[in-house]
């Protein structure tokens, strides 16, 4: 089954949002297979964020996304990677839908929430975060309702 790599990011960790982003990803049928609560390091932050640096926005990203704690979740469920980006919404707060968790609770580029954007970084990124054994198998008893 498929799975992708969500962080609840910062901002979103000292605005008290942290439960309320886990129970829409819970809400919708994922389920939580993965979940750690961790400052990001540097060097793990520039890891996750290699695709990005060479953008003018790297310095101010790897800032952002070590400012403070962060709860990190391998979810799963079918077509787990674009499910969970469309529960997010675009990437900066004022873009987004109502309804996204960005578009809900973000205005601008302190967005609230990492989702994986493909199965081969869901896959990368997860392996940062999670050694196999910290994963978790198990089936949901309310499964057989959601798929
Ligand atoms: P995402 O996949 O929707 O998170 O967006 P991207 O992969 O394009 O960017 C990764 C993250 O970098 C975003 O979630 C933002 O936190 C940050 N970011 C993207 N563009 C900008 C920008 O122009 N300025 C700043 N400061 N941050 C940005």
């Amino acid at each position: 089954m498929e799975r992708t790599l969500i962080l609840v990011k910062p901002d979103a960790v000292q605005r008290g949002l942290t439960g309320e982003i886990i129970t829409r990803f819970e809400r919708k049928g994922l389920k939580l297979v993965g979940a750690r609560f961790l400052q990001i390091s540097n060097d793990l932050a520039a890891r996750h964020y290699a695709v990005h640096k060479s953008k003018p926005f790297y310095n101010d990203l790897i800032k952002y996304i070590t400012s403070g704690p962060v709860m990190a979740m391998a979810l799963e469920g079918k077509g787990a990677v674009a499910v969970c980006r469309k529960l997010m919404g675009a990437t900066f707060g004022k873009d987004a839908e109502p309804g996204t968790i960005r578009g809900d609770f973000a205005m601008d580029k302190l967005n609230i929430v990492h989702g994986s954007d493909s199965i081969e970084n869901a896959e990368y990124e997860i392996s940062l975060y999670f050694k196999p054994d910290d994963l978790v198998e198990y089936e949901l008893n309310n499964g057989r309702w959601i798929n």
